[in-house]
């Protein structure tokens, strides 16, 4: 049985983290965030963690060799064997290309690919109160997702912090290589008739009913 491949695209802050965490549960599919996978190296000071670390720092892309190197060892783990859901990657059309001839290799290919977008002033609003928890990356808002106790995860009660690469900033950076790195993906899937776009400026409710409903159709 082919396994499902699906890639959430869109700018930093338009909710991929917090709906890939609803669709991965729902589908049952493995979640890989490339972020994610680059701050718990941070965390660990691993060799990749350090040299990472001066990209995610400036909002700028780590180059796509490191990347693609992290992200092909991720997929080829058990837990992918039928399929993920990816977050963050790719995000250079290098990546998609390398993305794409992994899974040829295994006789794979991507599902689709759901294009949450979000206007970016919404962008920045999302990302000033954007906080995290330390220990598995759960993601909440000061206004527009509270966690119940102040600086607590609701999810495994460990601490939550605001990203260093949140500040306003990084964050005009980060909209600025999405602009101008990342987004020429959105075409690239259009071409490839694998993309749909959803709204991302609904409640975070709101676009997991329309993501699923399209994904389980
Ligand atoms: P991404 O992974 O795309 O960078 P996140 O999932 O981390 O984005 O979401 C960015 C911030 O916006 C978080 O603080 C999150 O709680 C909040 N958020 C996500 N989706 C929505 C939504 N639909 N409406 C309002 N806030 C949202
Ligand atoms: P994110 O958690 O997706 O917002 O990513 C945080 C940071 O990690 C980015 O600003 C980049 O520095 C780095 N990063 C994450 N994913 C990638 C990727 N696919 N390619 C290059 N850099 C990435």
């Amino acid at each position: 049985m082919a396994g499902r491949f699906i890639v959430l695209l869109g700018p930093p802050g338009a909710g991929k983290g917090t709906q890939a965490a609803v669709i991965s549960k729902t589908l049952q599919l493995a979640h890989i965030s490339s972020g994610d996978i680059f701050r718990e190296n941070l965390k660990n000071e691993t060799d990749l963690g350090k040299m990472a670390q001066k990209y995610m720092n400036a909002g700028e892309l780590v180059p796509d060799d490191v990347t693609i190197a992290m992200i092909s060892e991720r997929l080829s783990r058990t837990d992918c064997e039928n399929g993920a859901l990816l977050d963050g990657f790719p995000r250079t059309p290098a990546q998609a290309e390398a993305l794409a001839e992994k899974l040829a290799e295994r006789g794979e290919h991507i599902e689709c690919v759901p294009y949450i977008s979000v206007p970016a002033e919404e962008l920045i609003t999302r990302l000033s109160g954007r906080w995290t928890c330390r220990e598995n990356g759960h993601v909440f808002h000061a206004q527009y997702n509270p966690s119940k106790k102040d600086g607590v995860c609701d999810i495994d009660g460990s601490a939550l912090y605001q990203r260093d690469d949140d500040k306003p900033e990084t964050v005009a950076n980060r909209i600025r290589v999405y602009m101008d790195q990342t987004s020429p993906l959105i075409e690239y899937y259009k071409e490839n008739q694998l993309l749909f776009e959803v709204d991302g400026t609904k409640s975070i409710e709101k676009v997991s009913e329309l993501l699923l409903q399209k994904l389980n159709a």
